[in-house]
């Protein structure tokens, strides 16, 4: 294969690659992704909240249910010795005692609905904070959805697109030698995409539009593989 043609296919090689690098970067930085990355985060920071919750309002509504048993309890003994006290059959002694343990009891009821008063409290707090959560977690998951749908669309645009510049790559690339391939492949690298240009005029670089001398511009022909002196990138002859 004659190199100096080879340089020549590397043109249309290039433009084919500037534009999978442009449709890669169109991926890599849709506007929505940021939207996406950011929802995705205040949706775990809901989802977390809303566990701490749901975990804080079970064990204060545990504790309520054990309260209320407690002073369930408490009612049914206190009732229990009032009858007893008032059965007529008690002594004066034993009423005495009787009225005593009416007394202690109720200090223990009166102390119980202070801790159920305060849980009941804490519920009351618990609860529409809960709610606002549960609905914060519910927009944030829509807006999560909605936008994934806008990602995954124009994803399945761009990989199409992809998918045939890359087969149209892979076609091209059979036909050019290695030895014109391999360093326009490094340059690509090395250069920001762009490792070849053409030669304008008779004698300016294309890729970076600095002038040969004519000594230069004569020596460039006469190589195997023509680059500018200036920047070093392949010319395409
Ligand atoms: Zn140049």
């Amino acid at each position: 294969m004659n190199p100096l043609a080879s340089t020549a296919d590397l043109l249309d090689l290039q433009e084919l690659d500037l534009r999978i690098d442009q449709l890669l970067d169109e991926r890599a930085s849709l506007p929505e992704l940021e939207s996406y990355r950011s929802t995705h985060a205040s949706l775990a920071e809901a989802t977390t909240r809303q566990d701490a919750l749901t975990e804080q309002l079970q064990m204060a509504n545990r504790e309520l249910d054990k309260t209320e048993g407690e002073a369930q309890i408490l009612r049914a003994k206190l009732e229990s010795v009032q009858v007893q006290m008032y059965s007529g059959g008690a002594s004066a002694k034993e009423v005495q005692h009787l009225g005593m343990e009416v007394d202690q009891i109720k200090g223990q009821i009166a102390t119980i609905e202070d801790a159920e008063l305060e849980v009941m409290e804490r519920i009351e707090e618990l609860e529409p904070e809960l709610e606002a959560v549960t609905s914060r977690a519910a927009e944030l998951t829509e807006e999560k959805d909605r936008l994934e749908a806008i990602i995954k669309e124009a994803w399945k645009g761009i990989d199409a697109e992809l998918a045939r510049k890359e087969a149209r790559k892979a076609e091209e690339v059979k036909g050019i030698d290695p030895v014109v391939l391999d360093p326009y492949e490094k340059l690509r690298e090395s250069k920001g995409g762009r490792a070849v240009g053409p030669l304008e005029d008779g004698n300016v670089c294309g890729s970076c539009h600095v002038a040969m001398s004519t000594a230069e511009a004569h020596a460039l022909r006469k190589e195997g593989l023509p680059r500018c002196p200036h920047c070093g990138r392949l010319i395409a002859l």
